[in-house]
């Protein structure tokens, strides 16, 4: 897609740290890292999110390819791998990506939820079951 910042990345248009290259995906450092070593791993081919991905598996080598290669060269505490579909979820790349994301020693994960007891697990779960392929 011409107008899509990570297409432009891909292709080479618009320069990026990248650290991983395949015939499917790429990874490159986040341009406004949340810590050293955030890195995007996203596909060459352009779908928008997680919903059009269902023929991506190989998605999942590069994200352990990639955390490896994290783990050996920062050294962190943890890793933290994300993923955001939707505006209200956080997406602001329209472009599939999955974010490695380096955690160290004193970084506040500013990750909070407001968590609750699950009630209506049984209807929810049925709801989910019934929509699996
Ligand atoms: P999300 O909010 O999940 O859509 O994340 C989009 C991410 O893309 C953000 O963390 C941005 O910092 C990152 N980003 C946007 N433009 C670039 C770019 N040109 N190079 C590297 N990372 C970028
Ligand atoms: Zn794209």
């Amino acid at each position: 897609m011409s107008d899509c910042v990570f297409c432009s990345i891909i292709n080479d248009d618009i320069p990026s740290h990248k650290v991983y290259e395949d015939e499917n995906v790429v990874a490159f450092l986040d341009a406004n890292p949340v810590s050293k070593g955030h890195t995007l791993v996203v596909p060459k081919t352009h779908v928008d999110n997680i919903h059009d991905a269902s023929e991506m598996q190989y998605m999942w080598d590069a994200l352990v390819e990639v955390s490896n290669a994290l783990e050996k060269a920062c050294d962190p505490e943890g890793i933290n791998i994300a993923q955001n579909n939707g505006e209200a979820a956080g997406q602001e790349v329209f472009h599939l990506h999955f974010h490695v994301t380096p955690i160290y020693e004193g970084d506040e994960l500013e990750i909070e939820y407001d968590r609750s007891e699950l009630e209506d697990g049984e209807s929810i779960a049925a709801a989910v079951k019934d929509n699996i392929a």
